[in-house]
This record gives C-alpha cells, structure tokens and sequence, in this order.
C-alpha cells in the first residue's frame, strides 16, 4: 500500500526527508515540521517517534536523532515515522506553548476548521498518527521540575501494555492520559501510544537520552520490527494511583527528597522557611511510594507542587530489593 507523507510518497526500501506544513507565520512563511520516515523493504507494522511536542523538552529531540540514525531501511520491518520537533514554534522562541500559551498537546486529534492550535494538532495527527499502528511520544518534565525516567500508558488496551512492557522501565505509571492528549486521541483512534517522561526541559542529559534510545530499539525489536535482543528490566511495577504533594505555606523549600528516592508515609519532604530564615512548616509524605518527580525550584506558594509519589503497596518490598541505602538511612533506587 502507498504511504504518503506531506504528499510525497515514501517507497520501500527509502528514507524520506519531508517538511510537513503545518501552518504559517504571520510572515507567510510556512511552518514546516521535519519529518524523517525510514521504510524498511520488508513489511511490518508503522510507528511514529515524536518529540518536543512540549518545545522547551529537549531530551526526547536527541532521542528521536540518535534512533533515526541507527536503522537503514535494510535493517527495518516496517516504517519508522520519527519527528524530532513537533512544536516547531514553540522550539524556537524557547517555550512549551504555541502562540497564546496554547499548548499543542491538549489539542488532539485537532480540527482543520478550529483555531490556530486545533488546525496545527489536526494536519500532525492526520499525516503523523493516522498511517501509524504504534506511537511512542517522548517528553520530560515540565519547567522547573525534573522526572525519574518512567513510562505512562493506559495498560487496559492490550496493544499499549505490550509496548509499555517491552520499552522496559522499571516503572509505568498506568493511565489513560489527560483529553486530548496526542497519547490518550491516538489511543482512542487505535494507534496504541504511550509516553516516556525522563529528566528536565532545556538540556540534553546523557544518562535520560541513552534510557530513551534503548526503550525505544526495545519497543521496535518487541515489535518484530530489528534483529535487536530486547533487554528486560531489573523489575517492573506498575503503578495505578501517584500523588502530587504540595506546599501548604508559602516560602523557600528546602527538598530533602530526590527522584527515585522511597518516601515512606510521615517522612520528612520538604522544610520550608521564611525569608527571616525561620522554619514555617515541614512538608510531610501522606503516603508510601516511589518519587517520580520534584520539583527543582525552590520559590513555593501554598498548593505549589514538591513532589510526585507513585504509590506503592504490595509491590513495595520489590521496589525495596532494588535499592540501596545511603549515609542518612533514605533508601535510593540504583540508576
Ligand atoms: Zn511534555
């Protein structure tokens, strides 16, 4: 069967380099979006590999380059649909946000008569995620915090479970994603997707780059897709309820706590002071589980977020054998 990207057809056996409009600018240049497709000569299933849909998320850019230039058409089943940059604009002026404070990922599957947002998500799910069976959608954490590297898939559909499992976190967070969503629209249109979350905005960082590529050459050999042997993590929990903890004074944070980190129930998070230096209150943990993610600014309002806590119950003594325990007694999954 003919893919067509952007209008250009993409032959067995190629590598097409597409600039995909999107939209224009108010110079009435187009925005293009930078799209490569590997389509291997043997057949197989089509995934898409996006990124930066978030434009200050930088991590899963690298991710997406290192992955894209390491199959030829010769080494692949089926077709690699890989987009570095899907917010373009966003990517340029150094924000999450298109124009408005729109973001692109609360837009899907978009609608070519709606605003400016709607028109851009609509031509990227029809182009992107309509040939597509699989997505994997690479982000981190938001501006000011930062995330232990971790799947988020709705595990209740059993083609997203299958790759959930195979990309081969310790960790997945089940979930079906918030409404329009690019993961939660192409789910919902068949085209099972799920998102890794790892580290910070506007870095490269080696060790979250290198967890992504390897998820993701996992993901491709689950899928019968390479020769590649599937590597299998030390442990798999999958997580059903997270909790974010947050500030309930105003003040600077001390945070006591690091991703990856258990936190029991009671525990010490985060103690906060005024600017006379005195302490005001001492965030405490209302439950048991894993962090995920905190927050690495110190600047808190009351209700400010400081951590993210997958809950653990039952699965607690596993997460358990897999840590060590440093100098202050905390007890720290190994990286
Ligand atoms: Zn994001």
């Amino acid at each position: 069967m003919a893919l067509r990207i952007g209008g250009k057809e993409v032959r067995r056996g190629t590598v097409e380099q597409i600039f995909l409009k999107v939209s224009e600018y108010y110079t009435s240049t187009p925005v293009n979006v930078p799209v490569t497709v590997i389509r291997g000569e043997e057949r197989g299933p089509i995934v898409f590999l996006t990124a930066a849909i978030h434009g200050d998320e930088l991590n899963g850019v690298e991710i997406v380059r290192r992955v894209m230039t390491g199959y030829t058409p010769r080494q692949l089943r089926g077709t690699l649909i890989c987009v570095p940059v899907m917010n373009r604009v966003g990517f340029l002026t150094h924000t999450r946000y298109l124009p408005g404070r729109r973001d692109l990922n609360r837009y899907f599957p978009g609608d070519s008569h709606g605003n400016a947002a709607s028109r851009y998500a609509h031509t990227l799910f029809t182009e992107i995620v309509g040939p597509s069976r699989y997505g994997v959608d690479l982000h981190t954490a938001s501006v000011g915090r930062t995330n232990l590297p971790h799947i988020r898939a709705d595990m209740s559909s059993k083609k997203v479970r299958r790759i959930a499992r195979a990309f081969g976190t310790e960790i997945i967070i089940d979930s079906p994603g918030p409404p329009r969503t690019l993961r939660a629209a192409a789910t919902a249109a068949g085209v099972a997707t799920i998102i890794f979350e790892a580290g910070e905005t506007f870095r490269f960082q080696r060790n979250m780059v290198s967890r992504g590529v390897g998820g993701v050459r996992n993901v491709l050999a689950a899928l019968n897709m390479t020769g590649d042997t599937r590597k299998e993590p030390r442990f798999r929990v999958v997580v059903k309820v997270s909790e974010w903890v947050r500030s309930v004074k105003g003040g600077i944070a001390d945070i006591l706590v690091r991703p990856g980190e258990i936190i029991y129930a009671g525990d010490e998070i985060a103690s906060i002071t005024n600017p006379f230096g005195r302490e005001v209150s001492m965030v405490r943990s209302p439950l048991t589980g894993l962090i995920i993610g905190i927050t690495t600014m110190p600047m808190v309002n009351p209700g400010d977020t400081i951590c993210h806590v997958a809950k653990l119950e039952k699965t607690l003594a596993t997460v358990e054998n897999f840590c060590i325990t440093d100098s202050h007694g905390k007890k720290m999954l190994l990286s």
